[in-house]
């Protein structure tokens, strides 16, 4: 059965939705201000895999995206770019959402704005301000974190430690320097919405408690993001929530859910340090199936330590799962078992996998039964084993819903088997080439599109796009 990891319990529980069939989760997404590198393709595939297997477990799952598109860091560069900040952020996140699209990251059920959500803001904040939760002062509204009955809880850090400790933004308007904002008051040249406290604009952690209870209510199953997000984001959405929705102590969220950083040789990427691998770029490099398995070859608990070499090496593996797939194309059904080690291997194949993802979502496992798996065929079908290869080719297709978790129902599909795509599709390729040399990407993107809506999909090899029919494994 499924058991997953929760950071405030700090311990690996059963499974069970508060609603028998149904999942609901909240994850906290980009702040879409400048390139997206590696680092933020983490969270999306790994949210991907989880919501699959959730979806293969039987569960309904209603997920919730965030994109912060208002945000100190996103006015200073609309502003030394001289160009609207709405305008900004949609451009970073259209780029964003075509790269996920890349990597076969589907699309959540709620992708949520936080310009499109000040008003449930502004409720939550008026709610708090009645509770005696949050003050004004300045211009600015402040939570007051000692109303909060048990700060530190989800990030098991004591209130005494945090006000020597931690470095707090100073504020001549702060009762006490862990309190936060809420609302910051209007500045010049910054956007600004009206309000019953003031004309501002929503602090980042109350948008995220005010988006899961819009789209989701009081009580969310999952809540995700990645794991320097714990403090502060999370425990201030924690409390702010708690106490805004009545919860009285009963925890809000059932599991929260944090991903490990991806480094580059042991430092953070980040945008401001300038050391993230663009994501395009890898995409273009080496493909999306294989930058997609590269993210899911670390447990998402664990830090990923990008290099060059690693993603390289990962690659190399997986065309050995792609050319067995295409080795095993049209053989016929195995009549009977595959006898040995081997053939067990072969035989067992999607139970093992299935039983990697339930426990806590165990990615490297599950590519590791597929490495076994694939060795093991390659060897028995290297031995003439007709058996073998019908096994596989079988086992290939009973884990189809597994496997295109790992991103492989695309990338093991045949190349160009089919030999050149109908003249149609040949003009939509033509055209999208035209568009990326143009660089209008949000053009290229809808021709991708297009053709996916006719059976085709697009890779964009390091040798130039592939284009291969969508052939279900
Ligand atoms: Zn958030």
């Amino acid at each position: 059965m499924l058991a997953v990891y929760d950071t405030a319990t700090g311990a690996v529980r059963p499974f069970e939705s508060r609603v028998p069939g149904q999942v609901t989760a909240y994850v906290c997404g980009v702040t879409p201000y400048a390139e997206a590198h590696l680092g933020h393709a983490r969270p999306a595939v790994v949210w991907d895999v989880i919501t699959r297997h959730l979806h293969h477990r039987g569960y309904r799952v209603t997920l919730v995206v965030n994109i912060t598109d208002v945000d100190d860091r996103l006015i200073e560069r609309a502003l030394a770019q001289r160009v609207p900040v709405a305008a900004l952020a949609e451009k970073h996140a259209a780029q964003y959402l075509a790269d996920m699209h890349r990597l076969g990251v589907a699309d959540p059920t709620y992708l949520s704005r936080a310009t499109e959500n000040v008003e449930p803001i502004i409720t939550l904040i008026e709610r708090l301000l009645a509770r005696g939760a949050a003050y004004q002062a300045g211009g600015d509204v402040y939570l007051r974190v000692r109303s909060a009955p048990d700060y530190g809880a989800l990030s098991h850090r004591r209130l005494e430690d945090l006000r020597v400790g931690v470095r707090i933004v100073p504020s001549a308007h702060k009762e006490d320097p862990l309190d936060f904002a809420l609302w910051k008051g209007e500045r010049p040249g910054e956007p600004a919405w009206p309000a019953p406290f003031g004309r501002g604009r929503p602090g980042w952690h109350i948008e995220c408690s005010a988006m899961a209870w819009r789209y989701l209510g009081p009580h969310i199953d999952l809540h995700g993001g990645g794991v320097d997000l714990v403090f502060p984001h999370h425990e201030n959405e924690r409390v702010q929530s708690q106490m805004a929705l009545d919860l009285h102590g009963e925890p809000g969220v059932g599991w929260w859910v944090h991903n490990g950083m991806v480094t580059s040789s042991g430092v953070k990427m980040s945008k401001s340090l300038g050391n993230g691998a663009a994501l395009s770029a890898l995409i273009e490099q080496h493909g999306a199936a294989p930058v997609r398995g590269y993210l899911l070859s670390v447990h998402y608990r664990s830090p990923l330590d990008y290099s060059e070499e690693g993603l390289r090496d990962f690659a190399r593996g997986w065309e050995r799962v792609e050319r067995l797939w295409e080795a095993v194309q049209g053989a016929p059904p195995a009549a009977e078992p595959v006898p040995g080690e081997r053939g067990e291997l072969l035989a067992r194949f999607p139970e093992h996998l299935d039983g990697a993802l339930d426990a806590d979502f165990n990615t490297p496992a599950a590519l590791g039964h597929l490495f076994d798996m694939v060795r093991a065929a390659n060897a028995l079908i290297a031995e003439g084993s007709r058996a073998a290869a019908g096994l596989a080719r079988r086992n290939l297709l009973a884990a189809r819903d597994a496997l295109g978790i790992l991103g492989l129902g695309g990338a093991a599909a045949p190349a160009n088997r089919a030999g050149q795509p109908p003249e149609p599709i040949q003009r939509l390729l033509a055209e999208r080439d035209r568009a990326r040399a143009d660089k209008d990407y949000a053009r290229a993107d809808a021709l991708r599109r297009a053709m996916a809506e006719q059976g085709w999909v697009v890779e964009d090899r390091r040798e130039g796009p592939l284009v291969r029919p969508v052939t279900p494994l």
